[in-house]
């Protein structure tokens, strides 16, 4: 049979850690429980240790601080934050301080467990980052950081839009919310930029992705109501990996 991935579940509230303590071991997974930030960051730093669930507001020792601990020691291991709704900044702050993902409280069990599985999905895959998005007859290459259309045709891209490509890529599959790709392209500065100008990028993006393109053009970037942006279903990401490697 094999391992039980273990999943250590950082959380004061007793009802909201018993729930998703049991959802994991009904769902397959080996739960570690942790009332409280010192003994969390301890327990996560433990060997065979495969995935954490941080909540923030925490006794002893705030959530952000125990990310930014633990990443002093394990700058890899998958770490999702648990945080109240409405909490904006706390979300940005945990991702910019390496946090792979977060839930929003309250969330379902089935929501919390599908995040689980696609952070621990596509940790190992890490070292392989999307080297090209390829749409109809349309390819981005993300090195080289520009468009390029059958016609032969190329455009350039932005630093910014490039990020913007990438982190997408990276998630692909799901919505990426506005501030979660203001924190990961841009950083947040004081009195930075808002997440509005995330919409500008966009927008122009997919003008450069669609102009010229051929009729068989999908659709490159999708706005999901309410959850930010994904990469269309029908592109296809070509990664570093040798398997996949097409050229
Ligand atoms: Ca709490």
């Amino acid at each position: 049979m094999p391992k039980r991935p273990v999943v250590v579940v950082v959380e004061d509230e007793e009802a909201i850690r018993r729930g998703v303590v049991d959802a994991l071991r009904i769902s397959g997974y080996e739960p570690v429980e942790a009332g409280d930030g010192v003994s969390g960051l301890r327990i996560a730093r433990n060997a065979g240790v495969d995935l954490v669930l941080l909540d923030l507001l925490l006794p002893m020792m705030d959530g952000l601080d125990v990310l930014a601990e633990l990443r002093q020691t394990h700058p890899a291991l998958p770490v999702i934050i648990l945080t109240a709704r409405g909490s904006e900044e706390d979300r940005v702050r945990g991702l910019r301080a390496g946090a792979d993902d977060y839930v929003v409280k309250p969330f379902s069990a089935r929501e919390l467990l599908a995040r689980v599985e696609a952070v621990l999905r596509r940790s190992p895959e890490r070292p392989h980052p999307v080297v090209r998005i390829q749409g109809g007859t349309t390819v981005v290459d993300c090195a080289r950081r520009e468009i390029c259309h059958a016609s032969g045709e190329r455009i350039p891209l932005s630093d910014m839009e490039a990020d913007i490509l990438q982190r997408l890529a990276a998630h692909s599959g799901r919505a990426v919310s506005r501030e979660e790709l203001l924190a990961a392209v841009w950083g947040l500065r004081e009195g930075g930029v808002e997440t509005r100008a995330i919409d500008m990028h966009i927008t122009r993006l997919r003008q450069k992705l669609t102009e010229n393109a051929g009729d068989d053009c999908p659709e490159w970037i999708v706005t999901v109501r309410g959850k930010g942006y994904m990469l269309g279903p029908d592109l296809k990401l070509v990664t570093e990996s040798p398997a996949e490697r097409r050229t």
